[in-house]
């Protein structure tokens, strides 16, 4: 499978002279499987040019999994060329509320006032579904499961499997709430740490320096030093830094890489992976 990222900003669209080698789109991943079909992992402003080129190619199906609803992960949905044209079946996957249904969950950005059109009168009319989470399932002709993992209200990551290769998707997550050092605890106590195991490839939120996250503990995101060792312990093969925060300029980005190397390559933690920044554009063939 081949992934392309749309957006890898976090939290709000950051365009503008600083953040024109990373992109400034909200959360937007492409993922096109082997067998042809297409999976969307989640619709932030990067979904804009996305749905641009997928109303072109008009897939008989398109499927659009969501890890929350977070505005920085959905904003791109209403602004996504598929959702008002019936080319292509389109189909919405996010996690369960026991609160309201996923549909209604959306609809409340997608309704006035917030959207000139209620949801309910867009004319693709997709079909919603709550993301399955105890089990793995079938989509797509591959295998997908998904795993609550640690953020402000319901957030899964998506662990995608075709022929062999595995591909995690957990652009907003904070495996160290609670925790402190990541290595003083067993892996398997680590929200995330099951559905991240063994990933050829994982795009992980990287949202903070080790200072910044010191005044952010509770907000969701990892610190450099965070999705290092978390990637480590779970033994990924090659990690892709996302969720950049909207402050972190080009060069703020690439000083932060810098650190994130030297632990990567120095933290004790046996590994024998690569780290990468994602950057809009970037495809990685998995
Ligand atoms: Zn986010
Ligand atoms: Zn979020």
């Amino acid at each position: 499978m081949k992934a392309k990222v749309w957006g890898c900003r976090g939290s709000l669209a950051a365009p503008g002279p600083d953040t024109v080698r990373y992109g400034g789109n909200t959360s937007c991943l492409e993922l096109t499987l082997d067998n042809g079909a297409v999976l969307v992992l989640d619709a932030g402003t990067g979904a804009r040019s996305l749905g641009l080129k997928l109303a072109e190619e008009a897939p008989k199906r398109i499927d659009v999994l969501l890890t929350h609803l977070h505005l920085d992960h959905l904003e791109g949905l209403g602004f996504f060329t598929p959702l008002w044209t019936t080319a292509s079946e389109l189909h919405i996957w996010g996690p369960a509320s026991p609160l309201k249904s996923l549909e209604d969950r959306i609809a409340t950005y997608l309704s006035p006032p917030l959207f000139p059109v209620h949801l309910s009168a867009i004319p693709s009319h997709p079909t919603f579904h709550d993301t399955p989470e105890d089990e793995e399932w079938e989509l797509a002709g591959v295998r997908l499961s998904a795993q609550r993992i640690s953020h402000p209200g319901p957030t899964v990551g998506y662990r995608v499997e075709e022929e062999g290769r595995t591909l995690v998707y957990m652009p907003d997550h904070e495996p160290a709430l609670g925790i402190g050092d990541l290595r003083g605890v067993a892996p398997e106590w680590l929200s995330g740490y099951a559905g991240a195991f063994g990933a050829d490839v994982l795009f992980h939120d990287a949202q903070y320096t080790e200072e910044e996250y010191g005044h952010k503990v509770g907000w969701g995101h990892s610190s450099t030093e965070h999705v290092v060792t978390f990637a480590q312990l779970a033994k990924v093969r090659r990690l892709f830094m996302t969720h950049h925060d909207p402050l972190h300029t080009d060069d703020d980005l690439e000083a932060i890489f810098v650190r994130a190397r030297e632990l990567w390559d120095g933290n004790g933690v046996d590994h024998d992976g690569e780290i990468a920044l994602a950057y809009e554009g970037m495809e990685v063939e998995v």
